[in-house]
């Protein structure tokens, strides 16, 4: 049953646009009240603080945290309901490759919900702000996802229908009540614990402003199908920006960033939104660290130092590695720095007269240069991601095989929980080259942890006594419980012709302190 079909609620009539209208107006009445607010709690907030100077108190913590909380909300509120004062530039966006970009960003969920792109007329686009339909889009399929916490499909379709590109984001998830359709949109409805309430309200403002259009059907139990459409951009300019920058006789284009770096770190904050609200939280990064970076990279490419660039990508493609960051958030950076960099060369050879000739040289040798950066930055990215999986990977192998060394020569090889047969290979493996690579000559093997283990499994433990033994190593094993003894005496293993068996961990320790010393 589609969910865009008869049985389902929905609010789709033509009340939608008088929703739209009441809803901004809600957001802008919001907004303005979240300004007033604000101030007042920012000097209270001042005070707390020299209070707290003169007399520390926890209350006044505690105060100043809610305070805090406070002030976060208001500037939500404010971000949302009030997204045009953003300067953020008008430009043509293609939506469907921005779904594709904001659908990776989920990534470490598709494993539970499976997604389903349909996406047509992939060429048309919209005239609007980026960053803003980005963040509607990406609120959007949040949503959808956090309605189905088990499982299920989320479909996205783009496709053009009477001159208009629709988008719609449809869910299996739980479903909205009718009695709720009607105040979707409106600042802080919530049904989510964790909810803020902001999500919808900034989708049905950036809709409202770019003249668009939103419409919902949902069945509690079902799923929900958002639709929004847009008018279709026809197209005309290439979006270069006139940015009036004050231009020196005889500079060079070096000298001309460097007269104008400020100008050039706005442009990129303005348009490198979506960064930003990446980094929001990532630990060991901050908007001063990317714009510096950045910095390093405009420089090296204004001296067109080939090398100086890959060995910048090589080093800075690690440093992005270890971050809790997806590649595509910073490729996407560099368009955004690209498209910033050719902004400030137009402005620049405005100024300056230059033949066609020499316009595609300098655009052939930029654009190689920044292709360079970008692949060698991707492959030492790629590289240093899987080399730290690896390692982390070594880690946990150390966890599930602790070799305890006890002395020079003598180990522990706790086995606890549940042993397949892909572990019992594993530990095989492990604990061969442990003993070679520590000269171990001495084993205990305690099972006390382990209460089961099949008779293929076992059969694997031998294997591995057997591998002890042919390294020149003694085997050990202690707490063998019952249950597996019973396996073993009815697989008739002979187990005493290879290995000693000892009641318990300690019993064995004792025992080969006893015979150590004697030997000394
Ligand atoms: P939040 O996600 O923080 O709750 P939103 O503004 O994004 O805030 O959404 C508001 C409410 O609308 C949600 O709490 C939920 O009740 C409802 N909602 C939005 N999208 C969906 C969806 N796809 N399925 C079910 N309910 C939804
Ligand atoms: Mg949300």
């Amino acid at each position: 049953m589609p969910l865009n079909g008869e049985p389902y609620h929905t609010n789709k009539d033509n009340k939608n646009d008088i929703t739209l209208d009441r809803l901004a107006a809600v957001g802008q009445i919001a907004a303005g009240i979240a300004h007033e607010v604000r101030n007042p709690l920012t000097t209270v907030k001042g005070f707390l603080h020299l209070l707290k100077e003169e007399q520390p108190h926890s209350y006044l913590d505690i105060a100043v945290e809610e305070l805090e909380n406070a002030l976060l909300t208001m500037q939500n509120l404010l971000n949302v309901s009030k997204p045009d004062l953003d300067d953020e530039g008008l430009s043509d966006i293609n939506l469907s490759t921005e779904i594709e970009s904001i659908l990776y960003l989920f990534q470490n969920q598709i494993y539970h919900v499976s997604i389903e792109k349909q996406l047509q007329d992939t060429h048309a686009t919209v005239y609007g702000k980026r960053n803003q339909l980005k963040k509607a889009l990406f609120n959007l399929i949040k949503n959808a996802f956090e309605a189905m916490p088990e499982s299920g499909t989320i479909t996205v379709k783009h496709y053009m229908e009477n001159g208009k590109l629709l988008v719609s984001i449809q869910d299996t998830g739980v479903g909205i009540p009718e009695d709720k359709l009607g105040i979707l949109g409106t600042p802080f409805f919530t049904s989510k614990e964790a909810g803020t309430g902001m999500g919808l309200t900034q989708v049905y403002s950036t809709i409202y402003e770019h003249n668009g259009k939103i419409t919902v059907a949902s069945e509690v139990g079902l799923g929900t199908n958002f639709t929004i459409e847009f008018p279709v951009r026809e197209k005309k300019d290439v979006g270069v920006l006139e940015l009036n920058l004050p231009y020196v006789e005889n500079h060079t284009f070096s000298d001309f960033y460097g007269h104008n770096k400020e100008s050039f770190m706005e442009l990129l904050r303005a348009q490198g939104k979506t960064l930003f609200e990446h980094i929001k939280g990532v630990k060991h990064i901050d908007e001063q660290y990317v714009l510096n970076s950045t910095h390093q990279i405009v420089t090296l490419l204004n001296e067109a130092d080939e090398f100086g660039l890959v060995m910048h990508a090589k080093e800075h493609g690690k440093t992005w590695a270890k971050l809790e960051l997806e590649l595509i958030v910073k490729l996407e950076w560099f368009q955004t720095v690209r498209k910033c960099y050719w902004d400030f060369l137009f402005n620049y050879y405005n100024n300056i007269d230059i033949s066609k000739k020499e316009f595609f040289e300098i655009e052939r040798n930029i654009n190689f240069n920044l292709d360079t950066y970008v692949t060698h930055f991707s492959s030492s990215f790629s590289e240093y991601k899987s080399f730290l999986i690896e390692a982390q990977n070594e880690l946990i192998d150390d966890l599930i095989v602790p070799v305890i060394p006890l002395s020079d020569t003598m180990a522990i090889l706790p086995i606890i929980g549940m042993v397949d047969t892909k572990r019992a290979k594993h530990i095989q493996l492990k604990v061969l080259e442990r003993i070679y690579q520590q000269h171990i000559s001495y084993i205990i093997i305690d099972l006390s942890g382990v209460s089961y283990m099949d008779t293929a499994v076992l059969n694997h433990l031998f294997n591995i006594i057997n591998g002890i033994r042919i390294q020149g190593c003694e085997a050990v094993l202690t707490g063998v419980r019952p249950e597996i003894t019973n396996t073993i005496v009815e697989l008739g293993i002979d187990l005493h012709a290879k290995v000693s068996t000892k009641a318990t961990l300690q019993q064995a320790i004792q025992d080969y302190n006893k015979l150590h010393l004697r030997n000394q």
